[in-house]
């Protein structure tokens, strides 16, 4: 029996499992109850299980075989700080949290996959099975990998998968090289000499120093940042002063960088450290940069993005696979497990039309029809990395 149909008799299972935790949203590196979850089911299926990987994270362990291969298979569980505005049954019961993001799909397929692989035992070989706390922007991804993941859990490829609003079900999308673009917060620090608001001689007014910084970051982009490449530099915030007859002596701006290569994000941050540094003492000003590179450029394996594409035009046809997929200007913290270990990341269709709701919105829901064809493709990965023949 093909994966397809013998997990399609899990459906039932795997959209309770869903909804459950869809009930029950805990945000990055809170997901007591999701881990508990997701352990009692591994362990349940037969697969050895590690807890407090990157704290709420978890491993499952199966193993098959003589073979010394390895492949891991990655979800994410963590929710996000949003109102839920849907009045469904299963609904968040934690008011201000909630799956908007789809993680707890995510987690439900690779539950599925566990299950099935679990049963079949038909590959040779190791599957890690890895379940990441705090992908939203808390670096659960990171915190797995200092605590040794693949030290400890060694895999020879790696995979992932994100759902997508607008994406009809049954259909995949992904690409070899970047996917999805880098990352960085910054803060920029003005310090000046405050003074009456009267005696402007007196002061080192960080006020205009800030707003000539403001303005001449945007020439990063425009002059810096070659044309043919793509980035963003956006000053989102801008703090100064409390009164109207004072002159503050600091200036606070901050916001976000994003690119599609690690080149153009170093490009990004020497210059806007230059511009800083140098437009605040063109003024007499002191002023320093905070640049943090939160999520790496996602970037596919090639040969591993292949694999993926090939693993799911065999599962739903080559007419319902885009292998050239736009890249997305969205940043995923699976990009840092992709710098250790070769992988790809791959989206799958969360329905289009009516009630496609986007991720992130208080509206959205994971679309339980997904469930199927995202375990299938795990099963198939497994199945075909991990191949008995070829062993
Ligand atoms: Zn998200
Ligand atoms: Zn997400």
């Amino acid at each position: 029996m093909p994966p397809l149909d013998a997990i399609t008799a899990y459906h039932n299972d795997m959209t309770s499992w869903r909804r459950d935790i869809h009930a029950h949203p805990e945000l990055g590196f809170e997901e007591t109850r999701t881990s508990d979850l997701v352990a009692a089911k591994l362990e349940q299926f037969g697969v050895e299980v590690t807890r407090g990987i990157g704290k709420t994270g978890l491993v499952g362990r199966l193993r098959v075989g003589n073979s010394p291969r390895s492949i891991g298979l990655r979800a994410d569980m963590d929710c996000l700080p949003i109102l839920e505005a849907n009045t469904f049954g299963h609904r968040s019961t934690d008011k201000g949290k909630m799956h908007a993001c789809g993680h707890d799909g995510h987690t439900t397929m690779l539950l599925g996959a566990a299950r099935y692989l679990a049963q079949t035992k038909d590959f040779d070989g190791t599957v890690h099975f890895i379940f990441q706390p705090a992908e939203e922007g808390l670096g659960g991804a990171s915190a797995m990998l200092d605590d040794g993941l693949f030290e400890r859990f060694p895999c020879d490829v790696i995979f992932g998968m994100h759902n997508r609003p607008g994406l009809a079900i049954g259909k995949f999308q992904t690409r070899p090289g970047a996917m999805m673009a880098g990352g960085a917060y910054f803060d920029v620090t003005v310090t000046g000499v405050g003074a009456h608001g009267a005696r402007p001689e007196s002061s080192v007014d960080p006020v205009v120093v800030a707003s000539q910084i403001a303005t001449a970051l945007q020439t990063i982009v425009s002059r810096n940042v070659r044309p043919v490449e793509t980035a963003v530099v956006s000053v989102t915030r801008f703090h100064a002063g409390q009164a109207y007859n004072v002159i503050p002596d600091k200036a606070e701006l901050g916001g976000t960088a994003r690119c599609f290569s690690d080149q153009v994000m170093s490009l990004v941050e020497e210059r806007m450290r230059r511009i800083v540094e140098s437009v605040a003492e063109g003024f007499g000003a002191k002023a320093e940069l905070d640049f943090r590179v939160l999520f790496p450029v996602l970037m596919n394996h090639s040969d591993e993005a292949q694999f993926i594409l090939d693993c799911a035009a065999e599962l739903v046809g080559e007419e319902n696979v885009n292998r050239s997929m736009v890249p997305t200007m969205a940043s995923e913290d699976f990009a840092s497990m992709l710098r250790a270990v070769p992988g790809a990341y791959i989206q799958i269709g969360n329905g289009d039309g009516e009630g496609a709701c986007e991720v992130h919105n208080p509206g959205y829901d994971f679309n339980d029809a997904a469930l199927p064809y995202g375990s299938s493709l795990f099963v198939k990965l497994v199945e075909k990395r991990l191949d008995r023949l070829t062993g």
